[in-house]
């Protein structure tokens, strides 16, 4: 590998400026574009107390000339761009030649370099930006570089610095990105003396199961398009709609080996995934671009994650179509069942209406066996709430049906003292509540409509919102399962084996005590594989793996960027919202009267976790006004 010499880069100030450190993960991406760049094919990066302490890139690349070593760092020197229009053709990673200057003024800086045309090494030790010793010193050919206590000269820096959880998810996440984007590059590394990331030189789907696991490297499928002149290449890994996400920062884009964040691209892939995937789920991929470097502009952004794009509708047509071909030959024709999720998912539901209409006709005809008192003439759309009533028999709650149920008549009127006991659900700072003959879900299972007395006394209509009041017993539950030290979990027969990704395995691993204290029991099994051995009481039955690993990955990503104590709430209010910890839908009388006795007991029983109202209150006085029976 040539080098050119470090020399200062004419208009410097027309590159996108902007702080390049802010945080221990910046000092890693830069220090590890500066390997690739230097041709590495092993970069070693050993971080202590997630990069607070030390971040140390050790490359087997072709090193610095030890009379340009000094130069390196200070500003806007560069080996790799002489001036701003060599952005036009940027093929390194090089930018603005002020990474080493800026890493070198918040920390204490040892360097050790050597190329192959020099016997020696040398040795650089500079503090806040000054030079305080340089020495020979007998070395391998590379760089060696370690960077200690970052911001040590800017308290105020340091002090906003987040958790080392926090900060080393960031670390983690550029590794991880680096990995994938050169899998010709073995990555090495290590946290506190563990390892955290080993990928040996590699094939990208080894380097995916490196990071993301072998069911996801399984799932996923090569693309390699380019175009004659070679002047478009779209090549990478697509998942299988099988792995799709609920969030979309799993998937990774690199235009010319770069990590970027493009909007535009992202569309245009999940718009070609449209029809495989299901609502709210992100498409699983590693996509890399190779595209003429004139037809991008990186200038936009100091740390080189977004770009601009020439002419973004050609661009963006361009990925679409040869990204939907793809899918259509891999996924939808060849496999036509992996484009079954939403077509399967849609039979399943007409089987199951199916199934519940023949279960209907024969819960209803019992029920019609079963009662035989008072005449009680039903709507059509009340038919299956009438059946739920019918589980109400069986829980000694007095529910007089006839067999005109079955006859979908309409309701009559002088229906009230035909159904369920005169009990009202009482509790302190709770209005007085009852179920009413009409209690049922109404809007597609939202609102249930209940009767009661006020707090002031008023007599009148309650519609609680199900979901809204399920949220906060949930939230409370956790919060209380977390205050107090009484579990209440229940443990799995046949434990659950879980595979997570290094950061997931970071968070599980650092947040040991506090998930534990939420009600899930993590056992660490080796490698990035964990023993879910107890779930919290409320989740009742176990849920799919699938949906344990995206409730890891989502509570890992909300603790990515927050320190603990922030965290507990977000946690909380995710468990409290989460589907198959809150239950279904569909809910029996008795379920909703368990419900109102939930919420009764509840600390704020009339808000859910994110502040919507559970319940509201429609006095029979405002009634009246609205129907204009009073003056
Ligand atoms: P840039 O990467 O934009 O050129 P930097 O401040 O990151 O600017 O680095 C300045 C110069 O120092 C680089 O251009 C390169 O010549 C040299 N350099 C930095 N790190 C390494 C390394 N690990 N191996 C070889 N040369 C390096
Ligand atoms: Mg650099």
């Amino acid at each position: 590998m040539n080098r050119n010499k470090i020399k200062k880069i004419r208009d410097s100030e027309k590159i996108a400026a902007g702080e390049v450190v802010e945080r221990p993960a910046n000092v890693v991406k830069e220090l590890i574009e500066n390997s690739i760049d230097a041709g590495a094919k092993e970069v070693r990066v050993i971080v202590k107390k997630a990069g607070k302490t030390l971040i140390q890139v050790i490359d087997d690349g072709i090193g610095i000339p030890s009379d340009e070593i000094e130069f390196a760092f200070e500003r806007h020197t560069s080996s790799k761009i002489r001036g701003i229009e060599d952005l036009e053709t940027l093929s390194t990673l090089g930018f603005r030649g002020e990474a080493l200057a800026s890493i070198t003024a918040v920390s204490q800086v040892e360097i050790i370099s050597r190329t192959e045309n020099e016997e020696a090494g040398i040795q650089l030790y500079i503090e806040g930006g000054k030079l305080l010793e340089k020495k020979e010193i007998s070395c391998l050919v590379g760089t060696n570089i370690k960077v200690k206590n970052v911001f040590y000269n800017i308290p105020a820096r340091q002090k906003f610095l987040k958790s080392d959880s926090t900060e080393l998810g960031h670390i983690t996440d550029i590794m991880q990105r680096y990995a994938l984007a050169y899998p010709g590059i073995h990555f090495i590394y290590r946290h506190n003396d563990l390892d955290v990331l080993n990928c040996p030189v590699n094939d990208l789907k080894t380097t995916v199961f490196h990071i993301y696991g072998k069911k996801n490297a399984k799932y996923m499928e090569s693309i390699d398009y380019s175009e004659e002149d070679n002047d478009f290449k779209i090549y990478g890994l697509l998942g299988h709609p099988e792995v799709s996400n609920k969030n979309r920062n799993y998937s990774s884009l690199f235009i010319n080996h770069r990590y970027v964040i493009s909007d535009l691209l992202y569309r245009a892939v999940q718009e070609a995934y449209k029809g495989t995937l299901m609502v709210g789920k992100h498409p699983f991929f590693i996509l890399h671009i190779e595209l003429d470097p004139s037809a991008i502009d990186f200038n936009v952004h100091p740390k080189k994650l977004h770009i601009r794009f020439e002419n973004e509708d050609y661009i963006f047509n361009k990925v679409y179509n040869v990204i939907r071909n793809f899918i259509e030959e891999t996924f939808i024709e060849k496999e036509a069942k992996y484009i079954s999720t939403e077509i399967s998912d849609y039979i399943s539901n007409k089987e199951e209406l199916a199934l519940t209409d023949e279960e209907n006709e024969s819960q209803a005809a019992s029920t019609s066996k079963r009662t035989t008192q008072k005449i009680v003439e039903v709507r059509d759309e009340s038919k299956d709430l009438i059946d739920r009533k019918d589980q109400m028999v069986e829980e000694s709650v007095q529910l007089h049906l006839t067999e005109s149920i079955t006859k979908r008549k309409s309701i009559k009127k002088q229906m009230p003292e035909t159904y369920i006991r005169d009990k009202y659900i009482i509790a302190k700072n709770f209005p007085k509540i009852r179920l009413i003959p009409y209690t049922g879900q109404l809007s597609n299972n939202i609102y249930v409509v209940l009767e009661g007395t006020s707090q002031d006394g008023e007599q009148g209509l309650y519609i609680l919102d199900q979901h809204a009041a399920s949220e906060r017993i949930t939230k409370e539950y956790f919060l209380k399962m977390y205050e107090s030290s009484k579990r209440s979990k229940q443990q799995l027969i046949s434990p659950l084996k879980l595979e997570v990704n290094p950061s997931e395995k970071f968070f599980i691993e650092s947040n040991l005590k506090e998930i534990n204290m939420l009600g899930f029991t993590f056992e660490h099994f080796g490698g990035n594989t964990f023993i879910l051995r107890e779930i919290p009481t409320i989740m009742g039955k176990l849920p799919d793996v699938k949906i344990i690993n995206e409730i890891i990955a989502d509570i890992t990503e909300i603790g990515k960027d927050k320190t603990f104590s922030e965290i507990k709430e977000e946690i909380i209010n995710y468990l409290a919202c989460h589907k198959s910890i809150r239950g279904g839908d569909e809910l029996t009388l008795k379920n909703i009267r368990n419900l109102l006795i939930d919420l009764a007991n509840c600390k704020n029983p009339f808000h859910c976790a994110h502040g919507r109202p559970t319940l509201k209150f429609i006095s029979f006085k405002e009634l009246d006004k609205l129907f204009k029976r009073t003056g």
